[in-house]
């Protein structure tokens, strides 16, 4: 199957999903997760009218994406893997959103980087929901004196829109659901206490588990393997 077959199948599990949940058409956005996958394949993506792009690592990003970014103007790009802070100068310049915002420390350096380029970026703060599951803030406080401090209007050049979430990893079904549903009564509560903010997404659901992600509210979808096939992780 090729990407833009893979892309026409997927899309259409993300309507039918979204109809069996009583949801709008149109209510969840596919995001193609590239990381590993060569700079061709994100082409072939393009040609098939995908414009929403993840990637996990920066300097791979900035390997790939600014001439695809000139070719495409239209090409959004989002950082969703951990995010070391001394890459934060270079991911701010390529993408319009970084969903993995784990730390304050690192909003701290967005704040500055993006400040020096006067850029406004649009941030997700990534939760802890699965057991196991090692990325996203310490703990709820963490991410609550996070919210307070951006309430505080810490970081003019920050849009927080909302949370991100990994599933664990396992084949059971009830606790990825446990997970999904975790995040999103966390974003209900968040949501109110900090209403000066618009956080109307919720990051949530890969190639494995997106269509239970779409019955508990996700609204955007990040889908690697599904779309580009397996990764070869020898190759970098
Ligand atoms: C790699 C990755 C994905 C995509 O995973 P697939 O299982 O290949 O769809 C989604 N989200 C994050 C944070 C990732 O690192």
């Amino acid at each position: 199957m090729s990407i833009k077959d893979n892309l026409e199948e997927i899309r259409n599990r993300v309507n039918n999903a979204e109809n069996k949940a009583g949801r709008a058409a149109a209510s969840v956005r596919l995001m193609a997760v590239s990381k590993f996958h060569p700079v061709d394949s994100v082409y072939e993506a393009l040609a098939a009218n995908q414009f929403l792009f993840g990637e996990n690592r920066v300097q791979e990003a900035n390997d790939k994406f600014p001439a695809v970014i000139e070719n495409f103007p239209q090409t959004e790009l989002h950082m969703i893997g951990q995010l070391q802070s001394n890459k934060v100068k270079t991911a701010v310049r390529i993408a319009q959103c970084i969903q993995s915002v784990d730390r304050i420390e690192l909003l701290q350096e967005i704040e500055k980087q993006c400040s020096k380029i006067n850029k406004t970026i649009n941030v997700l703060f990534e939760v802890h929901t699965g057991e196991e599951s090692k990325s996203g803030f310490e703990s709820v406080e963490v991410l609550e004196e996070t919210l307070s401090k951006c309430a505080e209007g810490l970081f003019p050049h920050v849009n927080p829109t909302g949370f991100m979430t990994m599933a664990p990893f396992t084949d059971d079904e009830k606790l990825i659901r446990k997970s999904f549903i975790t995040l999103r009564e966390l974003s209900e509560k968040l949501k109110k206490e900090y209403n000066q903010f618009n956080m109307p997404e919720l990051s949530m659901g890969m190639s494995g588990d997106f269509e239970i992600a779409i019955e508990e509210g996700s609204t955007l979808v990040r889908v690697g393997t599904a779309i580009f096939g397996e990764r070869d992780y020898s190759k970098k």
